[in-house]
Order: C-alpha cells, then structure tokens, then sequence
C-alpha cells in the first residue's frame, strides 16, 4: 500500500464517484470553497454525508478563498492576443464585460501592470483604468472563466485576511466536522491565528498556504503556527516566478518533516489528464520526484473536480507512488550518498576523484583543473556534484564537445604537449579564459602523463 497520500479535488466530475476513487487509492478529498457559494451548502453537506457512509476514514480539507482575487460569474469568454477586455465591479457588469470579485482592483493597478489568470494560462495587460473599469489587452490567451483567479504579482494589495464569505465557509466547515481547512494566501501568522481562532472548539487542523511573497518571507512563522502545510504551486509560480516554486517545494518539504507537520504538494500533477488518459512524461517524474522529496500527500485539482477521467487520475498517481516508494525502499535506488559512486574500486580514478571530492568541497579550493585525454576522471569527478569548476582541458576536439554534456565541467581545448609542460600550459589556458585567478587555490588531478595513462595524480597549487 502506497505511503505518500493522494488529496483530490471534489467538483461535478467526481462528486458522484467517490467509491471508484477510494478503490484506486484516494486518501482525503478537498473541497474549493472558493466554488461553493452559500447556496451550495446543502448540497455539499449531504454529499459530505454519503461520503463520510462510502468510507469514513476519507480526510476532508475545506479551502478558503482567503484574500485570492478571483473574477466573477459571466459566460466563457474567448479571447485572442490584442483583444480589448473591460474588467469591472461585479454590480456594474454589461454585456461582454469581465466582472472581478474584489471590487475595489482598480484602485491598485496602474497601466502597464499585469493580470495573470488562471494560473497564467491568459496574461491581461492594464492600458486605462477609468470609472472603476480596468480596460486590459490580452497579451495571450483562450478563453476567460467565471471564477478563475487573478494574481498581480506587480502590487501588493492590502486586504483584510477573513472576507464575510470566508467567515460563513468556516461557519459550514465546522459544522460539517472538516478534519482539515486550509488558509489560502497565508500572509503571516496571524492569518493562521485568525483561522484558529474561527475554528476554536471544532478540533479542525489549519493548514497553512503561503502564495506569495509576503507569505514565502514569513514561512518559518507559518509553519511554526499551522498544524500543516500545502506547497501551492499554482498561485506561487505567478506571484514568486514559475523557477523558484521546485526550490520552496523543498524548502517547504523539509521544514514540514523537519517538524512533523504533514504537507501536502499540489497543482497541476496530471494537468494533462483532464483531456488526456496517458499522462505527460515530466507529470509522471514531478509526483515521482515529489515522493523522492517527501511530501506526505499530493494533490489533484481540475483533473478530478473538472477533468474527464477523475478515477484514471487517481490511480495513475497511485501508481506512480508505488512506484516511486518502491524504488526508495529497495537496492534499486543507487546510494544516493556522494561517497557511495564506488563503480570500480580497483581503478585509481575511484580512490581519487573521491578524495577530490573531500578535499574540494572545502571552501579554500577554488576550482578543480582535469588534464584529461579521454575525459573519464572529469567524468569520475563530476559524478559527486562538487559545487566547484571543473575544468576540464584536453586535447581531443571530439572529448572537448562531449565533455560540454557532463554535468559542472568546463572543457577547454588545447594543442598536444610534452609532458613537463602540461601542467603549466593547463592552468595558463584556464586562467587565459577567466576560469582562475591569481591567488587562486585549485586542484589539479589526472594522468600525470596526460597521454593516456591513468588517474594518478592529485595536488593543490596556488595560482601564482
Ligand atoms: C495553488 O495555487 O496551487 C492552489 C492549490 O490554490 P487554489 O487551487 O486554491 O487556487
């Protein structure tokens, strides 16, 4: 049985399938709050009900909107680069218009800002704002949806954390005895407070849900607070940049363990699968990789909430857990230590290259230079992931470009040279490019004879 737990989205598309997901290995289900408006709530409470009798040990997550900005209720809109789109209070809506939900957005973008929706699958940018209407050009983009979100990840819009529909959600919430809510957009750690205290008495878990920057520069006072964490890959890739959401999915992973709070990695995990049975290859590796990381659960959103094949989503993620844990808990994982990479114990370059790595990875050894011929000691190097140059110099064209594909090396070409003079000529070459300096302190391993013969050498040299 699978360890990591999978949480998925409840919508239209699954609301009736509760049976069939747990059979393929759903753990919890989560409910959007942002999608259940008050006159839902019966209809939420009852299936609640029928899945609570389906089976019982189904965790329930209820999440806040918080102070996400979402757009409003209107029919699909397409769309297309240069189109001009009006964005309006909701109360003063017409016939083609956008109505947002936070009525008050015009008074904190300016022209030039950008609106990102739907987690950036259409970018909006602001030309005029007049008469509370925020007159945008698309800049790419389907379709617009009722309720998608909105970042503008160029201002910071000061909102109360609780809106009154947040308040009545967690009246419900607590009513229907959720095990988990989570506080979107958790700025600091007082927005987990203000949760707690609204949830005083139910024995609810808050689960905290940084998204943006604010959130990220508070994270170690979030996680101290929550009971647990969601790594929203979503809202954070728009407001923080899409490269810097795998470095707080680990961060985040591991301040959660460190602590022994559960956290949760979420979004777009089989995105492809809304449409498709057979997910994308890189899908497959990001929830593999995830349980590498160790998240405690992973998360489906539109896949089962919306998508066309909910219960194959589920158990493709299953599956690919079992697969990731048993590659984890078997010999089949490589030691993934960096002392483990002994190949071929009997080869010098082995006993070297490890050593390399002890000695380089002190900060006083600045880079380390590989005379190579056939570049296997910059490759038996390169292998413990130094975060140090190798510079690689040889004088084989052919080994100078395969080097280029070898992680950390930096090859450089030179001519055929006597022996006694390979050593100099290398770090004059390395310093020619820019790769040292003088005063620099490097190491310097290979062939003595750079001409074939094996890894033997290992010395430390100032460069003068
Ligand atoms: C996210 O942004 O990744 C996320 C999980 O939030 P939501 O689905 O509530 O927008």
């Amino acid at each position: 049985m699978a360890k990591t737990k999978i949480l998925a989205t409840i919508g239209p598309a699954s609301a009736d399938k509760v049976e069939g997901l747990v059979k393929v290995g759903l753990d919890g289900i989560r409910f959007n709050m942002s999608h259940i408006p008050p006159e839902k709530y019966d209809f939420t409470f009852n299936l609640i009900k029928d899945i609570r009798a389906v089976n019982p040990d189904l965790f329930l997550v209820g999440d806040l909107q918080g102070p996400k900005i979402r757009l409003g209720d209107f029919p699909p809109l397409q769309i297309k680069p240069n189109d001009e789109i009006k964005i309006v209070p909701a109360l003063q809506l017409s016939q083609g218009e956008i109505p947002i939900q936070l009525e008050t957005l015009y008074q904190y973008v300016e022209p030039g800002h950008i609106l990102l929706v739907d987690d950036g699958n259409a970018s909006l940018e602001v030309k005029s704002i007049s008469n509370k209407t925020i007159t945008c050009i698309v800049q790419y983009g389907e379709v617009l949806n009722a309720r998608k979100g909105v970042n503008v990840p160029d201002v910071s819009i000061p909102v109360d954390y609780l809106s009154k529909n947040d308040a009545l959600h967690l009246r419900f919430m607590a009513g229907a005895n959720f095990d988990y809510v989570s506080a979107s957009y958790s700025r600091n750690r007082e927005d987990i407070l203000k949760v707690k205290e609204m949830l005083e008495g139910t024995g609810i878990k808050v689960i905290g849900k940084p998204e943006n920057r604010e959130g990220i520069s508070n994270l170690d006072d979030i996680i101290n607070e929550a009971d647990a964490m969601m790594v929203p890959r979503g809202d954070l890739g728009m407001e923080i940049g899409v490269v810097n959401v795998p470095v707080y999915q680990k961060i985040m992973i591991n301040k959660c363990r460190a602590a022994g709070k559960p956290v949760i990695t979420a979004t777009q995990m089989l995105e492809s699968m809304m449409r498709c049975k057979e997910p994308k290859r890189a899908e497959v590796s990001d929830i593999f990789n995830a349980v590498l990381d160790g998240t405690d659960a992973v998360m489906l959103s539109g896949e089962t909430s919306i998508g066309n094949y909910p219960i194959e989503a589920v158990d493709m993620m299953n599956k690919i857990i079992e697969r990731a844990e048993g590659y984890l808990f078997s010999n089949e994982a490589p030691g993934n230590e960096k002392g483990d990479f002994y190949a071929n114990p009997e080869m010098p370059a082995d006993s070297i290259s490890k050593a390399v790595y002890g000695i380089a990875s002190t900060p006083h050894i600045k880079a380390i230079l590989v005379p190579t011929s056939t570049g296997y000691t910059a490759r038996m190097i390169s292998r413990f992931r130094i975060n140090k140059p190798i510079i690689a110099v040889t004088y084989d064209p052919k080994v100078k470009t395969q080097l280029n594909a070898v992680w950390g090396v930096i090859p450089l070409l030179t001519e055929r040279l006597d022996e006694k003079y390979i050593l100099d000529s290398c770090i004059k070459l390395a310093r020619e490019k820019g790769h040292i300096g003088r005063g620099d302190r490097i190491l310097i391993t290979g062939g003595s004879k750079m001409h074939g013969k094996g890894t033997n050498l290992l010395r430390i040299e100032d460069v003068e």
